[in-house]
């Protein structure tokens, strides 16, 4: 039976309305500007991938791969296949699939929507955005502290405030592997209280273990083996250099032992900016380095580093500011009546495009009072009128919307005229 029901968004994705999405263009824009003055190039990759990339490269026992994952067979070939939860993996695909990277480091960035099955709330959406920068083919310390200082001056080019820094090392496989063998013992130790998703991950991933959100665990988790206490040199060296280089640059930073990310592929540095004012979704952009994730996805071994910064709980800190939506507004309103004049006011209108103001032409005929209002309502500067007598002529009356003299001028003249009150 059919219903009249009126069909809504799946849950956790979201329209974005025009007021808002003005304020989504105002910051792509600033975004963009940004990437473009650290040589960052822009590269566009597919919505879906093969479900094993994002096996592989995000590592199976992790919330995404274990339970946030849009996968499906394609119903055509059975091919199985996943709606991206994250950008780096597809990005290294496409990277390694079109031999970009080797003898030529890459500046990367994409953005666009990401998808996960997660509950949704203020901040945790099932379609959010991201914003990603990857730099592959880069080694040393200097790259990791270039991506964190270019997320401090976005924060101050936006106008952000209370994002503060969050830093740690993960070392590398030799560490690690040290870390993990304590972890298992520790946590053994203390099966009681380990609590499902804990008891879980023991054997297969026992570092997620310290990244737990659950309150219960906190604890436990302050008191486990710290991976700090295992690390080599060469790490120790590279998590030096990255402090002092944001020391020398003034941004300040917190060191957080127990920030381990979620997804497998990070090793040595890795970092979050964190606020305090949106609740329990406070992470606005995360990233660090991942060595490992190029051979993983079946390239020649080439070291990198990335972060992505979530742009829905960014907007919402600008907005919890009290940031204004810009909006978008027309320069000029064209008001008419009458078949001739109609005709002069669309030939009117592409002219003025031609000159680059942006135009609205009254659509739908009613008297000039009612398109009067609407052209006040357009936010325009300024009111172009034809009526019969001045098509006759081929000329226009001009009104500036926020007082002044109507004047009447040749179509001609219109462009020149329409500049002035605008300016
Ligand atoms: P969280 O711990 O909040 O689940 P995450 O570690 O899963 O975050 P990443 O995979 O590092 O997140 O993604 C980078 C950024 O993308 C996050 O810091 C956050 O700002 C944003 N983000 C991640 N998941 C969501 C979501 N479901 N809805 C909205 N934004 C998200
Ligand atoms: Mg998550």
């Amino acid at each position: 039976m059919m219903s009249n029901e009126t069909l809504q968004a799946v849950r956790g994705m979201n329209d974005i309305l025009p007021d808002e999405a003005e304020l989504w263009l105002w910051f792509e824009e600033e975004v963009r500007d940004w990437l473009h003055g650290y040589g960052y190039r822009n590269i566009r990759m597919p919505l879906v991938e093969p479900t094993a990339l994002f096996k592989r490269a995000i590592g199976e026992v992790t919330d995404i791969v274990e339970k946030e994952m849009y996968s499906f067979e394609d119903a055509l070939n059975g091919d199985h296949l996943t709606l991206r939860p994250e950008g780096t993996a597809s990005c290294v695909r496409a990277v390694l699939q079109h031999n970009l990277l080797y003898n030529a480091p890459q500046r990367l960035y994409y953005s666009g929507p990401m998808f996960r099955h997660e509950r949704p709330q203020k901040g945790r959406y099932r379609q959010f955005h991201q914003v990603g920068v990857e730099a592959l083919g880069f080694a040393g310390p200097d790259i990791d502290a270039e991506q964190i200082l270019m997320c401090a001056r976005l924060w101050r080019k936006l106008g952000l405030r209370d994002v503060a820094l969050q830093l740690n090392t993960l070392g590398d496989a030799a560490s690690r592997h040290r870390h993990r063998v304590k972890l298992i013992a520790y946590f053994e130790q203390h099966r009681d209280r380990l609590d499902a998703d804990a008891t879980r991950r023991l054997y297969a991933n026992p570092l997620r273990i310290l990244d737990s959100k659950n309150p219960a665990m906190r604890e436990l988790v302050a008191a486990a083996p710290s991976l700090t206490d295992e690390l080599d040199e060469e790490a120790l060296r590279h998590f030096d250099e990255v402090q002092a280089t944001l020391k020398r640059h003034d941004v300040a930073f917190e060191i957080n032992p127990s920030l381990v990310r979620g997804l497998d592929y990070y090793n040595r540095t890795v970092f979050e900016w964190v606020t305090t004012r949106l609740g329990a979704q406070g992470t606005v952009c995360a990233g660090g380095r991942y060595d490992g994730l190029v051979e993983q996805v079946g390239g020649k071994p080439a070291p990198a580093t990335g972060f992505a910064m979530g742009v829905e709980r960014l907007l919402a800190l600008l907005q919890e500011d009290g940031m204004a939506l810009p909006k978008a507004k027309v320069d000029v309103y064209v008001v008419h009546q009458g078949e001739r004049a109609s005709r002069l006011a669309s030939r009117v209108a592409e002219q003025l495009r031609d000159d680059r103001l942006r135009v609205l032409l009254h659509c739908g005929g009613g008297s000039f009072k009612s398109q009067m209002k609407k052209a006040d309502a357009s936010g325009a500067a300024v009111a172009v009128v034809i009526g019969d007598d001045e098509a006759q002529a081929d000329e226009v009356s001009v009104k500036p919307m926020q007082g002044g003299e109507q004047v009447r001028v040749s179509v001609r003249n219109l462009t020149a005229t329409v500049n002035q009150i605008i300016k």
